[in-house]
C-alpha cells in the first residue's frame, strides 16, 4: 500500500507523530492493566519497505532493518508459528498451531529481497510478498520524500524469493485505487497481474492484496471470480473462522513502532 505525497509534509508528519504518541500512551496504559490479547484468531502483519530511517519518508511505511529484526526476534520469543496467507486460508482460518501469525509485504520493494528475506530465512519465518507487477517491470518512477527513487525487485529477485520458500501474491498490475476503475480495468488488474507472475516468474499466485486497501463490492466480486483463493485488505483486526477469505484483516507495522508498540499491536491494543 503506497501513500500519495501531500503538500505540507512537515505539518502532516508532526500531526502523525502526535497522534501516534497519544495512541502509544493509551495502548501502554491498557497493556499495564492486562497483558492478554483481547481477541483470539490469527493476525496478519503488513510491511512495505525495510531499511532506512523512520524519518526518511512520510507515514513511515519503511521499517528500519534493525527494528524489523528485533520484531522478528520478538515473534520467536513469544513462540509464534508463522504461516503464509495461502496456508492460513487452506487451514480454514484455524491453524493447528496455538499461536500462529502471518507476515506480509506489499508493493515489491528491492529491500524485500536484500533486507527482509535474509532476516526471515535465518529465523525460519515464513512470509507472503504481494507484488505490483508494473513495479517489477521497472515502470514505476515514484520517489521517497527525500528525493531518492523507490527501488523495486526485478523478476530474478521474485524467482529467488520464491526459491527461498516464500509465497508470492499479487498486488495488481498497477498500484491504483481499484474502486476507481470499470469492470474491464478490474479484470486486467486481477488477471493480468496473475498472468505476468506466471509467465515471468513461473509461479501461480493464489493470494493478493488490495492497493491502498481500497475495495468495494464490485472489486471483491471480481477478486472472487479471478482464480484466487483469498486476499488481504488493510482493515485492522484479527482473522478467525467466519472471516471473509477475500477481506482478510491486517495489522500495519510502521517505522515509528518501537518494540513496545509492536508487542501492543500483537496484543490487539491497536485494533
Ligand atoms: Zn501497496
Amino acid at each position: 500500500m503506497c501513500r500519495v505525497h501531500g503538500i505540507s509534509q512537515d505539518y502532516e508528519i508532526m500531526t502523525f507523530i502526535i497522534k501516534k504518541n497519544i495512541k502509544r500512551f493509551i495502548a501502554g496504559a491498557r497493556s499495564t492493566l492486562t497483558f492478554k490479547p483481547k481477541s483470539e484468531g490469527v493476525r496478519i502483519l503488513m510491511y512495505h519497505s525495510i531499511g532506512g530511517r523512520p524519518e526518511d519518508h512520510r507515514f513511515a511505511t519503511r521499517v528500519p532493518a534493525a527494528n524489523f529484526r528485533d520484531q522478528l526476534d520478538e515473534l520467536s520469543r513469544i513462540g509464534y508459528e508463522t504461516m503464509t496467507v495461502s496456508e492460513l486460508l487452506k487451514s480454514g482460518m484455524s491453524p493447528r498451531a496455538k499461536k500462529a501469525i502471518v507476515v506480509t509485504f506489499d508493493d515489491g520493494y528491492k529491500d524485500n529481497i536484500t533486507e527482509a528475506a535474509p532476516a526471515l530465512k535465518t529465523r525460519g519465518i515464513k512470509a507472503t510478498f504481494f507484488i505490483t507487477t508494473s513495479n517489477i517491470d521497472g515502470k514505476n518512477c515514484k520517489k521517497w520524500t527525500d528525493g531518492r527513487n523507490r527501488e523495486y525487485m526485478d523478476w530474478d529477485d521474485i524467482r529467488r524469493l520464491s526459491g527461498m520458500g516464500f509465497e508470492i501474491g499479487s498486488h495488481m498490475v498497477d498500484h491504483m485505487d481499484l474502486t476507481s476503475i470499470d469492470r474491464d480495468g478490474l479484470q486486467h488488474q486481477f488477471e493480468g497481474s496473475k498472468k505476468a507472475i506466471v509467465e515471468k516468474a513461473g509461479i501461480k499466485p493464489v493470494t493478493f492484496s488490495y492497493p491502498y486497501g481500497r475495495l468495494n463490492n464490485e472489486v471483491v466480486d471480481m477478486a472472487r471470480s479471478s482464480g484466487y483463493i483469498g486476499g488481504c485488505s488493510s482493515f485492522k483486526g484479527i482473522n478467525k473462522a467466519g472471516t471473509d477469505n477475500f477481506i482478510l484483516r491486517r495489522t500495519e507495522i510502521d517505522g515509528y513502532d518501537i518494540i513496545t508498540d509492536f508487542t501492543n499491536k500483537l496484543m490487539s491494543y491497536y485494533d
